[in-house]
């Protein structure tokens, strides 16, 4: 009798231990980049002073948007080389600001390689974060944690391994929130078009430089 007690005082020992496995499984991020910047990583963000944007030449000739941000429920805009089908794979794609690498990698199927860069914005309610997202890539040449500077050419376009005709999908993000997360939606969720961003964030003259990085 007692043996079966100790059997079963097991198998309810090892009942628990797999519930409290399988719930940390689930409420622990997919990876430990994706993740909210603290507010000492925020304040260390380059300042972003202008931003261009990141295909073709830095005011954006030779380029069209496919598919623009909200239409078919899309959260960024498809950027194209005007050659059309694949004649852009493989074309530099540059660094919309200057800002850090929060995330470089292949976050799923739909995606392709990503990269995420954040940025801070000078306001006087205080630092505000954006992040602007470039995906279905076809190289990373850029490493988590770096910082790039405006223009920089930080990958190139790719077809998302194969699922697309090459084209750049480009998001601006806001907020302190590092996640792939998704491209389409019912609602903007924390998106920006970024047609619209770049053009209100394009003031400054072409030869300001942006104040030197915090250590
Ligand atoms: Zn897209």
């Amino acid at each position: 009798m007692s043996r079966l007690l100790t059997y079963l005082a097991c198998a309810l020992g090892l009942g628990v231990l797999a519930w409290g496995c399988l719930t940390l499984a689930r409420t622990r991020p997919l990876d430990p980049a994706f993740v909210r910047l603290s507010p000492a990583e925020i304040a260390r963000l380059p300042l972003v002073v202008r931003m261009d944007p990141p295909l073709g030449s830095e005011h954006a000739a030779l380029t069209y948007n496919a598919q623009p941000f909200r239409l078919n429920r899309h959260l960024g805009d498809d950027l194209n080389g005007i050659g059309g089908l694949n004649s852009d794979r493989g074309d530099p794609v540059h660094a919309a600001a200057q800002g850090r690498v929060v995330y470089a990698g292949t976050p799923g199927p739909g995606w392709g390689k990503m990269i995420i860069l954040a940025h801070r914005l000078a306001s006087p309610s205080g630092p505000q974060v954006v992040q602007t997202v470039y995906a279905h890539l076809e190289e990373i040449l850029i490493q988590p944690g770096q910082i790039v500077t405006r223009g920089e050419k930080i990958g190139t376009v790719g077809t998302g391994g194969g699922q697309y005709l090459a084209h750049l999908h480009f998001e601006i993000r806001r907020g302190p929130y590092v996640n792939p997360s998704v491209g389409y939606a019912d609602a903007p969720l924390n998106r920006l078009s970024p047609e619209v961003f770049l053009q209100q964030h394009r003031g400054a003259p072409a030869t300001q430089l942006n104040p030197a990085p915090r250590p």
